[in-house]
């Protein structure tokens, strides 16, 4: 709705005709009053007019008014009387509940991986989020002790299942979700999969994971 006022008005604006129409800046100012920080623009967009706005990152000035360069977010510093754009991809993306992220695990003991989630969903993120996987939420059958399913240095792709003072709790038990990439213990190749185990062709050695369907095919 929002999206659809915003190119509606920048189209109307910049129409010769439109403009005549509208008459005074005035009228110009009063249709404006609905904008707000967060809504979405595209390039070109208009923003607001230079005698009410200071033009700040990610925006245009022409014939006095202000139209966004880049699509994003709007900012609106009510105070310094700013408007800005804000790309998109710059948004720090925090995971949710639900959310399914890729990680590599840092550390594990007997009953809790901790993991270090880059990416949420599709989208490589540039804050660093600490993932914790308890045992429990590894698989539907039991599972003794963690090391038979992880190993540090894992890629993994899992869920957040629950958030506490920004550590994420994680689940790989979907069919989809485990191990994505494993690294040989012993020397560090790549592990190839093998039916239920991985095996290793530089040093034949076998090692076991908790791994996802896809395992060495996802692109991360
Ligand atoms: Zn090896």
């Amino acid at each position: 709705m929002e999206e659809y006022q915003a190119l509606w008005l920048s189209a109307a604006i910049r129409s010769p005709i439109a403009s005549r129409d509208m008459g005074s800046k005035q009228s110009l100012v009063k249709l404006l009053t609905k904008r707000q920080s967060g809504q979405f623009v595209t390039p070109g967009n208009l923003l607001g007019v230079i005698e009410e706005f200071t033009p700040g990152q990610g925006t245009y000035i022409e014939n006095g008014r202000i139209y966004a360069k880049v699509s994003g977010r709007t900012l609106l510093d009510m105070q310094n009387k700013t408007v800005s754009v804000y790309p998109l991809a710059r948004l720090v993306r925090i995971p949710k509940i639900g959310s399914i992220i890729t990680g590599q695990v840092s550390s594990i003991q007997n009953k809790t991986a901790h993991v270090r989630i880059f990416k949420i969903g599709k989208d490589l993120i540039s804050g660093v989020f600490s993932g914790l996987l308890y045992i429990s939420d590894v698989s539907r059958s039991y599972v003794d002790s963690l090391h038979d399913t992880f190993k540090p240095g894992d890629i993994i792709r899992a869920k957040v299942i629950s958030e506490k003072n920004r550590t994420f709790h994680l689940s790989t038990v979907d069919k989809n979700l485990g191990v994505l990439y494993a690294y040989c213990s012993q020397c560090g190749e790549f592990l190839q999969q093998k039916r239920y185990k991985l095996h290793c062709s530089a040093c034949g050695r076998i090692e076991k994971r908790r791994f996802a369907g896809d395992y060495g095919e996802a692109a991360f």
